[in-house]
């Protein structure tokens, strides 16, 4: 097949996307020859070629024309959007679907001892970040004026180092941030791994080709929380028992061998199923409880 037809995506090669994002698109059916040192990975029963490099690259390479989608944080995608929209340049590329992991978000924090008593204390502060056009965005909006130091990494310890007095970071548990004996004091904005694509229609077939792994990924990340559910209960508590299937369409419901008044009811649930739930059904009649998870969905 000719490479005009290979729909390109872009993943970072090694960092705290990596893994996932490889197992998402493993999960979408895509099989790779797997070679994390090569640049391109050809994808051996889909045409997809994914194309390994660092995050900061992938919104550019759609950008450019070279890949048509990729995975980056949130926090990054914006960050180049505002950057580049302040230049009154247009990024070229679009959010399509978060991805539900890489989780965190993007505060500001400050020395342990320095007292904070909110937004106000931010006004005149030197702020070290390596997302300056975000912040900026975020103090305008706030209608604070500071100084933004910007630095490409190790921001947080700028303040020890006396170069500013508040760092904007991306947190998740906060221990590094710890570590460097700061405090998280405000969040700026959330995060997690989106899928950008590029804005201009694809050549060829890669359209169609997106929309199918579009579809799956979807798939993927709707079935992660889904459940199937089985159980027995009387036909007059089936308006009580629908109630209490979490997220569920409508269940099937079927006749018992031998019983008049008990059916099987089948349902999925685009929830989890807790055994407080379980409990609640119980009382409500049922009997013969089963949970299943579900591997592969297709609305
Ligand atoms: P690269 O070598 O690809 O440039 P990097 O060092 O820039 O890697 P990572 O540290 O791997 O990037 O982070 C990639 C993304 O992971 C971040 O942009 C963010 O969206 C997400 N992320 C999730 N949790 C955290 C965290 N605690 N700190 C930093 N990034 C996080
Ligand atoms: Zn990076």
């Amino acid at each position: 097949m000719s490479t005009q037809n290979r729909l390109r995506i872009a993943l970072q090669r090694s960092g705290r996307l990596a893994d996932s994002s490889l197992e998402l698109l493993a999960r979408c059916g895509l099989k790779t020859m797997r070679g994390k040192d090569q640049l391109v990975c050809v994808g051996e029963n889909l045409p997809v070629d994914l194309m390994l490099v660092r995050d900061d690259d992938v919104p550019f390479l759609i950008r450019e024309g070279v890949c048509d989608a990729g995975i980056v944080g949130f926090n990054l995608a914006r960050e180049i959007e505002l950057e580049l929209l302040g230049r009154g340049e247009d990024c070229g590329f679009e959010i399509e679907q978060t991805l539900d992991f890489g989780a965190c978000r993007l505060s500001i924090a400050g020395p342990e001892e320095a007292p904070f008593r909110g937004l106000g204390d931010l006004s005149g502060q030197r702020i070290a970040t390596s997302y300056p056009a975000t912040l900026a965005w975020f103090l305008r909006e706030q209608g604070i004026s500071a100084q933004i130091v910007t630095l490409s990494g190790s921001v947080e310890i700028a303040p020890r180092l006396g170069t500013a007095d508040l760092v904007c970071d991306l947190v998740s548990t906060g221990n590094t941030l710890a570590a460097n004996g700061l405090i998280e004091r405000m969040e700026v904005s959330q995060s997690q791994a989106v899928l950008l694509r590029a804005k201009e229609t694809f050549i060829e077939d890669r359209a169609e080709v997106f929309e199918r792994m579009l579809e799956r990924m979807r798939g993927v990340l709707q079935v992660r929380e889904s459940k199937y559910i089985m159980l027995h209960a009387p036909r007059a508590a089936l308006t009580d028992i629908r109630r209490l299937l979490p997220g569920s369409e409508i269940p099937t419901v079927m006749p018992l061998e031998g019983s008049a008044d008990r059916v099987a009811i089948h349902a999925v649930c685009n929830e989890n199923v807790f055994w407080e739930t379980l409990e609640a059904l119980k009382a409500a009649g049922a009997s013969a409880l089963l949970v299943l998870p579900v591997e592969k969905m297709l609305a």
